[in-house]
């Protein structure tokens, strides 16, 4: 491990841009490709704004902090994203493409992780929260 970032970000949808930011400000420490660099950035927003409207949602009985670590190895960089919010029932269904437990929304979020990413890895259990942890 070459570095970290541990951020805990409140649950606001305003929130979302800032963990896209600080994910581009740290991917900037390997030599990325811009394209790299956006796609780290989308991947990182997707994660990151299911946590606030799947995740916390209207709950408020739970903690509404989530977090995003930011590893840094040799030549990869690592992004976790965990709330503790409502879980995932069926995380394959989840991913799959145009699923989503929202009529208004397209389901695309997972897709996009998937493939920007090098390596998606989604833990979940109801009532407990989710852990989103891609490498590239
Ligand atoms: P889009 O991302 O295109 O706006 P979406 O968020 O519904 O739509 P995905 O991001 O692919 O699509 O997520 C698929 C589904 O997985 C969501 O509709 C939601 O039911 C569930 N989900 C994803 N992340 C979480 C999370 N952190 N907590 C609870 N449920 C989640
Ligand atoms: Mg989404």
């Amino acid at each position: 491990l070459k570095n970290q970032i541990k951020l805990s970000i409140l649950s606001i949808n305003e929130n979302v841009a800032f963990a896209r930011a600080s994910a581009a400000a740290f991917a900037a420490q390997l030599d990325l490709t811009l394209t790299d660099i956006d796609e780290i950035k989308v991947a990182v927003s997707e994660a990151v704004s299911n946590a606030v409207i799947h995740g916390y949602g209207n709950d408020t009985n739970t903690k509404k902090y989530l977090e995003l670590t930011m590893n840094l190895y040799q030549d990869k960089l690592e992004f976790i994203i965990v709330d503790y919010g409502r879980g995932i029932a069926n995380i394959e269904e989840a991913r799959q493409p145009s699923f989503s437990s929202d009529p208004e929304r397209m389901g695309l979020g997972f897709v996009f992780m998937d493939s920007f990413m090098d390596e998606l890895e989604v833990i979940s259990s109801l009532g407990q929260g989710t852990t989103v942890r891609m490498v590239k």
